[in-house]
């Protein structure tokens, strides 16, 4: 549709407003955007449709389409002729011929929700004269749910039963003519199977390569060092306009067909959608079985919420579901707009990529310092959740990234996997935008941030900054660790921010008046809290090590740890004295040594130490957990608690640990009455004195073998 004056990217007549006229810089700004948005959508056009190598995802294209569109309905003085908005499809390929189809091919109105879905019903409803009076139901018209294949359209001519001419769809007036091509596809009938056929017969249906297939294109591809087709979508259309018919039928497409035209007053024309499907699959045509004709709105959505999970298990690709007004004659009635029919929607299943524009930067401090920056951004909806931040996760891949103030961003979520900034679509940068670096300084305290080299984390290495100390109390109450119920985020932001909290010990020297006062406390709850925080000092050794959130000691290392020293006196006196014992460990390398040591060395954290102890941690193994014997193999040395001294003749040290853990034994850093046994060898030092004067049995390195051969 072209406007009388309109040049091919005219300028919206606001975009020379002045800015001391807001409305007309409003206007200016949606001239601009939408300028940029009509160049960049028909780039991807063109890569799309004629290059068959695509540069943007189809739901990313799908949203700014939309985006362009909004901003031409609400100021029509931006519809230009060259916007994507006002053609269907790509303009026909020079090495075919063009042909003029005869009845033209439209694309379809896409709706993003069930919500636009009943919008569409709505606006039919109204064409057709028959929307309910007020309070009245939706009157139920039937409705023909197909799985929208994502394929290449196809338009096929039969005169009497055999098949003329086949054409992509074109710009939707004029296809390329690929009838040779076509011919190759075994579900496309060379002749129809009918005993008297029409004079003529128009069918569209969609040719799609299976995954399989598209799978097979592509590594043999690669083989050859051919550029890789991007989807099947791609690889099909490529596919269609390949000059040597051979390579067509090699790749073996697939067509199934769901339109149908027919001369007007034809004998046993089909009256509706869903006989037209019957009609085509009696002609020798492959529907897809996977269709269903519904009595109402609400059996389509439920169509569409079965195939939004089932599509998964179907060897092609569908990206969504197309509705279509069953009654043929109903569909005349609503007729069409310039680009798509009014009777029939495409309903898109959730995006998992889409656009939005990068509102702010924002960094967040971990319990271990790490300054983590996120992308906030416009909500939008992803994989059926809203998403309106992403963790950009370094420095690095900020800088990779590249963002720039007011950039509209490409995010991506699919499934249960985290939201993430794909890239950046910098064609829409705005002009004059900053390039978003790590702040300098720490948000939550202010100290200088430091990059050690050859790390990927910025820290904050300022131990009493709030942001750490809240980090490290959510980590402290969390399931794995003390698992402590009635402390939530908001709660330990108070307690933090009024400084009644300033290290983990002191939540236990909370009294319950005092959280009672606090915001969405009552008694009851603080009373809980109370409790649930006492309860919590009989937790099991290993979670109370978990828990102090040392960098490298998670879940399972803490388990192995506390399995091998029996309390933190133990690990203690192991990492300062002989780490080859923490490295004897299963699944303990020199790194989480080095910051078991680190941490243990450091004097906050000592001190952290004796302030639990003073509420009443033990930090040890209760004795029932220390008779816990290994379940994993004969375990001779269970229950037992063994220190080694001095260098053994054969074995190592770490060599002898790691015997002594396989067979059940505990390894201990220091000598006290509750050794079991210590192993000593050359230049034992001062415990094996130790040993000899508190009467704990000593064994050299053949006695130690004895005791593990006794099985
Ligand atoms: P469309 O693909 O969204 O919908 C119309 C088409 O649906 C029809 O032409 C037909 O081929 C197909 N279809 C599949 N099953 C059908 C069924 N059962 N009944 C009826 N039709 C069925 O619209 P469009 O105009 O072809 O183009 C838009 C599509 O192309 C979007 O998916 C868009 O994301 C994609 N595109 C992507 C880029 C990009 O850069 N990634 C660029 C341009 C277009």
């Amino acid at each position: 549709m072209s406007r009388p004056g309109l040049q091919p990217g005219d300028p919206s007549p606001a975009a020379g407003d002045t800015a001391d006229n807001p409305a007309g810089d409003a206007a200016g700004n949606a001239g601009q955007r939408a300028g940029e948005l009509r160049r960049l959508l028909n780039a991807a056009a063109h890569a799309y449709y004629v290059l068959d190598a695509p540069v943007m995802e189809d739901p990313v294209y799908d949203q700014l389409y939309r985006e362009l569109l909004d901003l031409e309905q609400a100021n029509p003085a931006l519809i230009s002729i060259d916007s994507p908005t006002q053609r269907v499809g790509g303009t026909p390929a020079e090495s075919f011929a063009s042909v003029e189809h005869r009845i033209g091919l439209l694309s379809l109105d896409n709706a993003f929700s069930t919500d636009e879905l009943e919008a569409w019903y709505g606006r039919l409803l109204k064409v057709l004269d028959r929307d309910p009076a007020p309070g009245e139901a939706l009157p139920a018209l039937p409705l023909v749910a197909e799985l929208k294949i994502d394929g290449n359209a196809l338009a096929l001519s039969y005169e009497h039963g055999v098949l003329v001419r086949a054409a992509t769809r074109g710009d939707g007036e004029r296809g390329e003519e690929i009838t040779a091509n076509v011919r190759t596809i075994a579900s496309v009938p060379l002749r129809l199977q009918l005993e008297s056929p029409p004079p003529w017969v128009e069918v569209r249906g969609e040719a799609l390569i299976p995954d399989g297939t598209f799978a097979a294109i592509n590594d043999e591809r690669q083989a050859r060092g051919e550029p890789l087709f991007a989807n099947p979508r791609n690889a099909c259309a490529g596919t269609l306009r390949q000059l040597d018919p051979r390579v067509v039928a090699a790749r073996r497409l697939d067509f199934f067909a769901y339109t149908l035209h027919l001369p007007d007053g034809w004998q046993g024309r089909p009256t509706s959608q869903w006989k037209s499907l019957q009609w085509l699959a009696a002609a020798g045509f492959r529907v897809n079985p996977n269709a269903e004709l519904c009595p109402d709105l609400a059996a389509v959505e439920a169509f569409f919420a079965h195939w939004d999970s089932g599509r998964r298990t179907l060897p092609y690709a569908t990206d969504g579901v197309v509705v279509k007004l069953d009654d043929l004659r109903l569909q005349a009635d609503a007729g069409f707009t310039q680009k798509a029919p009014r009777w029939a929607i495409a309903l898109k299943y959730a995006a998992e990529e889409a656009p939005s524009r990068l509102l702010r930067l924002s960094c967040q401090v971990g319990r271990t310092g790490v300054v983590t920056p996120v992308a906030e951004f416009e909500p939008v909806s992803l994989a059926g959740t809203t998403v309106s931040r992403a963790t950009l996760h370094n420095a690095d891949r900020l800088a990779e990234l590249d963002l720039h103030t007011g950039d509209t961003i490409v995010v991506r979520k699919a499934g249960e996997i985290i939201p993430e900034v794909v890239r950046v679509l910098t064609e829409l940068r705005p002009v004059a935008a900053a390039r978003l670096e790590l702040p300098h300084a720490c948000p939550e305290c202010g100290s200088e941030l430091v990059r050690e080299e050859g790390e990927a984390a910025t820290r904050c290495v300022n131990s009493s900054c709030p942001a750490i100390l809240r980090g490290s109390l959510r980590h402290w109450v969390s399931k794995g660790a003390l698992d402590v119920d009635g402390l939530g985020s908001k709660l330990i932001e108070q307690l933090v921010d009024r400084g009644l909290v300033r290290s983990i010990a002191d939540l236990y020297r909370l009294d319950a008046a005092l959280l009672a006062s606090l915001e969405r406390m009552g008694s009851t709850s603080a009373a809980n809290l109370t409790a649930a925080l006492a309860a919590s000092k009989a937790q099991p050794w290993h979670r109370q090590l978990y828990g102090l959130g040392i960098h490298h000691v998670g879940e399972v290392n803490a388990r192995a740890l506390a399995r091998a020293f029996a309390s933190m006196a133990a690990l203690a006196s192991a990492a300062a004295e002989s780490p080859d014992s923490l490295t004897a460990v299963e699944g303990i390398g020199p790194t989480i040594a080095e910051s078991l040591q680190q941490w243990l060395a450091t004097s906050a954290n000592q001190a952290l130490l004796e302030a639990l102890e003073a509420v009443g941690f033990s930090l040890a193994a209760s004795p029932a957990e220390q008779s816990q014997a290994d379940p994993t193999g004969p375990t001779p040395l269970a229950g037992l608690t063994l220190v080694l001294t001095g260098t053994l003749p054969n074995l190592s040290r770490s060599q002898a640990a790691a015997r002594i853990q396989a067979a059940g034994g505990r390894m201990s850093g220091s000598v006290s009455n509750k050794t079991s046994y210590v192993v000593a060898g050359a230049e034992a030092g001062s415990k094996l004195s130790k040993a000899v004067s508190l009467g704990v049995p000593v064994l050299d390195e053949a006695g130690l073998l004895a005791l593990l051969a006794e099985a």
